[in-house]
């Protein structure tokens, strides 16, 4: 361990963890990284199989433009020249169908071409579609994320306490097709939380953020994570992996440092980054009441996901995953009802993030054959698999060539028989995603930032302990990385360390 006494540690290095470290350090601080797994990077971790790299929990994102916040953020921490940014096309969108109608819907990463797009399909709901994405670009605009002119601090004591109005009655008062509907709800499977428990304001923030532009990286989230660890390093930042910090200390209503196996670390400041459902169980005991300990045991979270990762000898056999995400619904808010009746019928997803790699075209690298399928999945579907921590059963094992399958059968159906020679190399459960994220129900996204649910703030009642990460402010790369940024200005000083941020711009 280093000499020198630790100011600040952070627990997890996620991208919240990584952003928050890189900015605490920026500003003179003495960080200590403390993260579980092996390797760092959180969700955003690489895994390669039959020599094709694949990624977890990064597949495209928004805010990389010119001016927009992740771009701003990262040219601010001096991450930015490690990153090379690959938009999935100057006309790349995510494609809609359905699979017992004819509509096909291409929805750009653009408000003015997604819009000429709507009015094409949807010509019967053309005042609807103004008003909505008029409404989803007036919400973002309130948003310092999205809108830098803003200040920080009115944003956040509002966006705790606003009454937001529910993401279904919004939609349904302005739009009656339900094909339109469910196009216009989709953004939800971005953040998990079905469309009659998500809120608008959170939705126009994830909507909004794909409306401006879709990005991937070249390298994809593993680069993201590489370029933060050499700006760590050269801020003197220390990262110890393959710990997992088993208690946090506090003594007297002051936060005193952190303990793994037995040895004490002390620290003035300590940022938990983990599912917040853990984190009372970490803290010394009678440090916060039990109302509190209790409201945060029980957020519920976010759906959970059936993940295939698999190859496709040749890319251009599928050629629309050049330039396109495609996705199948079904009519209506259902994205994500019913979640373990969706094998083989419901909402799906394939993406082929790899092809990024190398301008975006279709060509011989490795990266460019892998293709992800993806499907909502409910905790039920494996909850009686579950026997222990990473231990599996036979049965399981049967379940998931099953579920493999059965997911591959409906690309084919959706997309095109060529989805049948995609060889599966890996796949991933709720169980997975239990384990992997430390989700209790195998959330991908943490717990819902929905309506009902009360939202972990930063700052803590105990001095000097914060949380961060998708489980208190947002999901996703920006929201999460948006939540490092406000858990590091909670301690460096709101509105001046936003400043900084928002005048590199
Ligand atoms: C399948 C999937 C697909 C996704 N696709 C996209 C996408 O296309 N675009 C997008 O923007 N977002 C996507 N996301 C979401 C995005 O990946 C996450 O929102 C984001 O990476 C979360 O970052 P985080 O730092 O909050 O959490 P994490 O990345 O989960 O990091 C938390 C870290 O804390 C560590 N930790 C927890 N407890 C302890 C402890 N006690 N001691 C030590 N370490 C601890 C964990 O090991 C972990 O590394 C996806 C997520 C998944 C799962």
């Amino acid at each position: 361990m280093s000499q020198t006494k630790t100011d600040a540690i952070v627990i997890g290095s996620g991208i919240s963890g990584l952003t928050a470290a890189a900015l605490l350090a920026k500003n003179g601080r003495k960080v200590l990284i403390v993260e579980q797994n092996r390797q760092p990077g959180g969700a955003l971790r690489r895994f390669t199989r039959g020599g094709i790299p694949f990624d977890i929990g990064f597949h495209y994102t928004g805010g990389l433009g010119q001016g927009q916040i992740l771009k701003v953020l990262w040219e601010h921490l001096g991450v930015w020249p490690g990153i090379t940014p690959r938009p999935i096309h100057p006309d790349g969108y995510d494609f809609f169908k359905f699979p017992d109608s004819k509509t096909e819907l291409k929805s750009f990463y653009s408000y003015e071409k997604a819009r000429a797009q709507l009015h094409s399909v949807f010509p019967h709901e053309v005042s609807g579609i103004n008003q909505y994405l008029d409404m989803i670009n007036n919400l973002a605009m309130k948003i310092p994320f999205f809108n830098l002119d803003l200040p920080f601090s009115p944003f956040l004591r509002d966006f705790f306490s606003a009454s937001d109005q529910p993401l279904t009655k919004a939609i349904s008062s302005i739009i009656k097709d339900p094909e339109l509907q469910a196009v216009l709800s989709a953004p939800s499977l971005l953040y998990g939380v079905a469309p009659d428990q998500a809120g608008l304001t959170m939705h126009a923030s994830v909507a909004h953020s794909y409306y401006t532009g879709a990005w991937g990286v070249q390298g994809g989230g593993q680069a993201i994570v590489d370029s933060f660890l050499k700006v760590l390093a050269d801020n003197g930042v220390e990262i110890r992996t393959g710990q997992r910090v088993e208690q946090i200390d506090v003594s007297d209503g002051q936060v005193t440092g952190i303990t793994i196996d037995d040895r004490k670390i002390p620290a003035s400041q300590v940022i938990y980054t983990g599912h917040p459902v853990h984190f009372p169980g970490l803290v010394t005991p009678g440090s916060f009441r039990p109302a509190f300990s209790n409201r945060v045991k029980n957020l519920e979270d976010t759906s959970s996901m059936f993940v295939v990762f698999g190859k496709l000898a040749e890319p251009a056999a599928i050629p629309a995953l050049n330039h396109a995400n495609l996705y199948s619904i079904t009519p209506g808010f259902g994205l994500l009802d019913d979640l373990s009746e969706a094998r083989g019928s419901g909402t799906m997803l394939m993406t082929a993030p790899g092809r990024r790699d190398q301008d975006s075209s279709a060509g011989s690298n490795k990266a460019a054959q892998g293709v992800i399928l993806m499907r909502p999945a409910s905790w039920a579907e494996t909850a009686h698999f579950s026997d222990g921590y990473k231990q599996r059963s036979k049965d399981y094992q049967q379940w998931k060539t099953d579920a493999t399958s059965d997911l591959i059968d409906q690309a084919a159906a959706n997309f095109g028989e060529a989805c049948q020679n995609i060889k599966p190399l890996a796949a991933g459960s709720p169980l997975t995603f239990r384990d992997e994220l430390g989700s209790p129900a195998g959330g991908v996204y943490g717990v819902q930032h929905n309506l009902h649910q009360y939202v972990a703030r930063a700052r803590t009642k105990v001095q000097g302990l914060y949380l961060s990460g998708q489980g208190s402010l947002m999901a996703g790369l920006i929201g999460a990385s948006m939540s490092g940024l406000v858990t590091a200005s909670e301690i460096m000083g709101l509105d001046e360390t936003w400043n900084r941020v928002r005048n590199c711009h």
